[in-house]
């Protein structure tokens, strides 16, 4: 049901399946709260998206899981990669993970209060499932990046949904 491209249409699915989606997100909803790793509550967070059918994030929250996004700048369109991953947060087009010398510009995290939408909620979900660390993520997911190559800013959330 997640994935954005699929051959037999997410919409017929949806309306076949309707009673077991809807049993499937109160499961998912009431298990959420009770995990304790982190990765385990992602996923189950972003498949609680799935059975919702919110665009983007019910593929995409895995990333912090990896700690890591892949995305384009929006103006020169070099491939940067967004690195949320516990207290490193920076932007960098080069392979940070095999070279130690590449340039990062640090990612400017979203104020709460400044959140809107899916974000909004993002953040506030986790915080209310007493998740701070998922819930400081979300600022960084939904704040702003910095190209390492033309110096442009730009939200990261926004390049995710676009990539
Ligand atoms: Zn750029």
């Amino acid at each position: 049901m997640a994935e954005a491209d699929q051959p037999h249409g997410a919409g017929d699915v949806r309306q076949k399946y309707a009673t077991e989606i809807a049993e499937l997100l109160w499961m998912a909803t009431e298990h959420r709260r009770v995990l304790h790793d982190r990765t385990d509550y992602l996923y189950m967070l972003q498949a609680i998206l799935g059975f919702e059918g919110v665009p983007i994030w019910c593929e995409n929250l895995e990333g912090l899981v990896i700690g890591e996004y892949e995305v384009s700048c929006p103006t020169c369109e070099t491939t940067l990669f967004i690195v949320i991953s516990g207290d490193e947060h920076f932007s960098t087009s080069g392979d940070h993970a095999l070279e130690d010398d590449v340039a990062k510009t640090p990612l400017h995290s979203a104020d709460p209060k400044s959140l809107r939408g899916i974000g909004r909620r993002l953040y506030e979900v986790a915080l209310t499932d007493g998740r701070h660390d998922v819930a400081a993520a979300m600022t960084y997911l939904f704040g702003n990046a910095r190209c390492t190559d033309c110096g442009t800013g730009f939200c990261v959330a926004d390049q995710v949904g676009r990539a």
